[in-house]
């Protein structure tokens, strides 16, 4: 039975995960909520590994607590900036950390297929990529298509804040053939959609994934935390978890 502790648990993704690991009752067992205004560190010592999807601002302290308690930690929140992604990633030395732009099994898929489609059609493809969500997303572009930029830019070998290139507006000239367009979409209540483009002269190829449920999201993460719980201090990723390396 592994015991977890929520962060961010009155959110949309906090109630996914509780509902998910509801159905899990064998498995899994929700030991402390905790949302804006609560103490995380009243309820920590009851959880075997802790899960936040909060906002980016919130990480690093999360981080620094369960590195202190001995606690593993499965970060799903998004649009952390440089210096906040340089103090969570200092917690890996002291506890076994899950940080993973998307949990879903479907996108790790097409990260996989998104290198693979990279390196085989090489440099004589233009690369975009479109993602869109919900009016109520607050970061832009999505950490999901960030990653897919950077699995991007990884097989050209550059770096993707040279490359990149969000969205285009008045007289941008022609498309030079290194960039990496990213364009973000907002409206309704898509839960998320990424497109990668892979565009030549002659020909297109397109890979898209849709979300429809948050569900996906969370019965990835509830999987990371059963994964994490005993493993070595470190970073890992959810191809990590997936087997997908
Ligand atoms: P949300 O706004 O619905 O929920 C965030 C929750 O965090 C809110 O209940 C808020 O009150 C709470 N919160 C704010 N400050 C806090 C604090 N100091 N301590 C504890 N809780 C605090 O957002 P959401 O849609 O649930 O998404 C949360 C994050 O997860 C976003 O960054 C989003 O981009 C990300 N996300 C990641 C994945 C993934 O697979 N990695 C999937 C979906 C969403």
């Amino acid at each position: 039975m592994t015991r977890v502790v929520i962060v961010g648990s009155k959110g949309r993704m906090g109630q996914a995960l509780i509902t998910c690991a509801a159905r899990q009752s064998h498995a899994l067992k929700i030991v402390g909520q905790v949302d804006q205004g609560d103490e995380l560190g009243s309820v920590i010592e009851g959880g075997d590994v802790v899960i936040e999807f909060a906002l980016h601002h919130v990480t690093p302290g999360v981080a620094a607590l369960c590195a202190q308690r001995g606690k593993p930690l499965v970060i799903g929140t998004t649009g952390h900036s440089e210096d906040e992604k340089a103090e969570v990633t200092k917690a890996q030395t002291r506890i076994p950390m899950v940080w993973a732009s998307n949990y879903s099994t479907g996108v790790n898929t097409l990260f996989w297929l998104t290198r693979k489609a990279a390196e085989i059609l090489g440099p004589g493809f233009d690369l975009e990529i479109i993602e869109m969500h919900h009016r109520l997303k607050k970061d832009a572009p999505s950490g999901t298509a960030t990653t897919l930029a950077e699995i991007l830019a990884d097989v050209r070998r550059v770096q993707l804040r040279d490359a990149a290139r969000h969205g285009r507006v008045g007289l941008v000239g022609e498309r030079t053939a290194g960039e990496i367009g990213i364009h973000a979409v907002r409206g309704g209540d898509v839960v998320g959609d990424h497109t990668v483009i892979f565009a030549a002269g002659g020909e297109r190829l397109e890979l898209t994934h849709r979300a429809s449920s948050r569900e996906t999201f969370a019965n990835g993460a509830l999987r990371a935390a059963q994964w994490l719980v005993g493993r070595l201090p470190g970073l890992y990723s959810m191809q990590d978890v997936l087997g997908l390396k």
